[in-house]
């Protein structure tokens, strides 16, 4: 691989503090996973850039959350306009900065991203009181929702400004505060967002962004004594180690963590309409969404058919540099993710298993520019156990393993046997099949005959090791703010 040089630099990213861009002193270097090359240069936040973000989002809050929610919502609307009117170049830069394939920033992530903003600010309003009469006792019962305070919002590299903008949007909306920390290795959407921001007149401290490593600067976001309320989102491993450093704080605390997601394939669906969705929650974004599909049972009488046909679609897909139309699957975001996800390919030969597609890597013609990108084709195993290491660890890439089954309880079983939760999708023509194996899952979200359609009043989370909490309309407003009981005695 080509040795990275401040040649190739393109962007630099400043924290943003107090609604000012300020540079750091000490910076990390942020990769082209389609080059390998470095092409932005990030904060490497100590705590006290934190604690400097902290203060001014402690300054900001009594401002901002004495605003009405419409004087709010108009604020976000208006970012919401802005960063949609700069739609495109938003779709190039997470494409360049996550490597997934522009037309997917530009179709998903960003317009996500957009929707968050105004799906929040219209949304939340509407589900805010409670209240109840007790004429036997002469008062009336009301609820006010008041926000927490600064939240801490940490987020991770697959999605980035669409899951920042998840947490973002109905954190102020509440009438809270912020600081978010972005991924390290996705942080230039984050910095071009804060630019809207500051052209959206949107008030100072009300929202800061800090960059860096998960430690020091994560930690000591999530460990400060003046932020109560953190939403995480990223691995099971980091959002082990928040609950535990931030227990004893007893903060609010939400995680959206990793996912062994399944699919349960019966002999009477629509094969061919199954088949170009698994395709899709198989290698979307390269595997790497939290819903992605990685364990894929199929009853018996179709496996071989459904085997052959999901093989032929994998092998069709185009793997390439991102701003390619057709591409559907760019590179990996890191070198080390790439490395891991191949690691678990060879454990796959280990264990038992056949790759069916996906071996022997031509660097798929790639030119000279490219050779140095994070690519590989995607992966079909089968002949795995249900205990092997590919069945059982979030591998997070585009590999997917396909086994067969006979049974309706046996499936049910040995889809839950996982540690993770987060979500499965049921493929049949019989309705009653399909709300019973569904009530069955132990998971989040079950998509039956569909994968990844999503409404934001509908919770979003996961069980067991896959999360804890759940984010939508009704959700969010729980946990972005504080129920208060109020009785108040007719006199
Ligand atoms: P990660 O846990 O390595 O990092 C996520 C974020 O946490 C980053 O911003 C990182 O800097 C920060 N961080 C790391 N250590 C920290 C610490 N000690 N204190 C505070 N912050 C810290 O995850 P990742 O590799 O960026 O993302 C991939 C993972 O995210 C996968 O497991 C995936 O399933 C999961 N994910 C889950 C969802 C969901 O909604 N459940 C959505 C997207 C991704």
């Amino acid at each position: 691989m080509q040795t990275p040089t401040m040649i190739d630099v393109e962007v630099v990213v400043d924290n943003f503090i107090a609604g000012t861009f300020l540079p750091c002193k000490r910076t990390l270097d942020s990769f082209d996973p389609a080059t390998g090359k470095i092409w932005a240069k990030i904060p490497d936040s100590s705590k006290l850039e934190v604690d400097a973000a902290v203060a001014a989002a402690k300054r900001a809050f009594p401002g901002w959350s004495k605003l009405s929610y419409q004087q709010r919502a108009k604020h976000l609307l208006k970012v919401a306009d802005l960063l949609e009117s700069r739609l495109e170049a938003f779709a190039v830069a997470e494409s360049r900065d996550q490597g997934k394939p522009v037309w997917l920033a530009r179709t998903m992530d960003i317009p996500r991203a957009v929707l968050n903003l105004r799906h929040f600010a219209h949304a939340i309003p509407h589900h805010l009181n409670t209240s109840s009469v007790q004429p036997e006792a002469g008062v009336v019962n009301y609820t006010t929702r008041e926000p927490v305070g600064v939240a801490g919002l940490i987020s991770p590299w697959n999605l980035p400004l669409y899951l920042l903008t998840f947490k973002l949007a109905p954190a102020l909306i509440c009438g809270n505060t912020v600081v978010a920390k972005p991924s390290e290795l996705t942080s230039v959407t984050a910095h071009m967002f804060c630019k809207v921001l500051q052209d959206a007149d949107f008030p100072a401290g009300v929202v800061n962004m800090v960059y860096g490593l998960g430690n020091p600067t994560g930690e000591a976001l999530v460990t400060h004594p003046d932020v109560p309320i953190i939403s995480f989102t990223g691995s099971t491993a980091t959002g082990g180690r928040i609950a535990q450093a931030t227990a004893p704080m007893f903060k609010k605390l939400s995680l959206e963590m990793g996912g062994k997601n399944a699919a349960v394939v019966f002999s009477d669906c629509d094969l061919e309409a199954c088949v170009a969705t698994l395709k899709r929650a198989s290698f979307i974004n390269q595997g790497q969404v939290c819903l992605c599909t990685s364990r894929i049972f199929v009853q018996r009488p179709v496996y071989e058919d459904f085997l052959h046909l999901f093989v032929d679609a994998a092998k069709e897909i185009k793997v390439g540099p991102p701003t390619g139309e057709d591409v559907f699957m760019g590179p990996l975001n890191s070198k080390a993710h790439l490395e891991k996800v191949q690691r678990y390919v060879h454990y796959g030969v280990e264990d038992g298993g056949t790759i069916v597609c996906g071996e022997g890597v031509d660097l798929l013609h790639l030119t000279e520019d490219y050779k140095g990108g994070y690519y590989m084709r995607p992966t079909v195993i089968t002949g795995l156990s249900d205990d092997s290491r590919c069945m059982q660890d979030e591998i997070f890439g585009p590999v997917t393993c396909v086994v067969p089954f006979d049974t309706e309880e046996e499936v049910v079983e040995r889809a839950n046997n996982s540690s993770y939760g987060l979500c499965a999708s049921v493929w049949t023509s019989n309705v009653g099949v399909a709300h019973r194996v569904a009530q069955s899952l132990k998971v989040g979200t079950v998509w039956t005959n569909c994968w990844l359609v999503r409404d934001l009043d509908m919770p979003f989370g996961g069980v067991k090791n896959s999360g804890l909490g759940r984010e939508s309309t009704q959700d969010s407003l729980e946990f972005y703010t504080e129920a208060k009981t109020i009785c108040t005695k007719i006199v």
